[in-house]
């Protein structure tokens, strides 16, 4: 029945669920409102902890645990905004572009050249936003400082 086959979501929640619980728990804090993750976190602040090798994002894990998949291509949004925070009522899997649109507390709605952050023009990379416009004047930038003499040597 059990196959170790990694790419497949169903099997890698089953290997989650095996994970005894009570590790991730010692290491959760309740307050009143978060369930705050003290163990390791991301350079981001989102929890994290190692199994099998791998960093499983914690807020993750606990949609998983309590709400089951997490359906494809949706990330999971912390309506109350604290990153390491485990609380499944605060968890809501959402697309990338509902999150966008949510926007979050201290993140710029433009890019410092002034770009706005908008569904086109947004690039998500470990919790980061990245202007899609700027990425690709900065490409052009290193392209053109190639020095090329076009004509002469070739
Ligand atoms: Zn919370
Ligand atoms: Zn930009």
């Amino acid at each position: 029945m059990f196959q170790t086959c990694d790419l497949s979501p169903v099997i890698t929640v089953m290997m989650m669920m095996r994970i005894k619980d009570e590790k991730f728990w010692a290491k959760v804090t309740k307050t009143d409102k978060c369930w705050l993750w003290i163990g390791c976190k991301t350079h981001n602040g989102y929890g994290q902890m190692r199994r099998n090798n791998k960093g499983i994002l914690v807020h993750r894990y606990s949609y998983m645990m309590t709400k089951g998949d997490i359906p494809e291509g949706l990330v999971i949004d912390h309506l109350c905004r604290v990153r390491n925070c485990v609380n499944p009522d605060h968890l809501e899997a959402v697309t990338n572009a509902e999150n966008l649109r949510r926007g979050i507390p201290g993140n710029k709605t433009h890019c410092p050249k002034g770009h706005e952050y908008n569904e086109n023009n947004t690039a998500f990379y470990s919790g980061y936003k990245y202007c899609k416009t700027c990425n690709r004047e900065k490409s052009r930038r290193i392209r053109a400082s190639i020095p090329t003499t076009p004509g002469i040597g070739r």
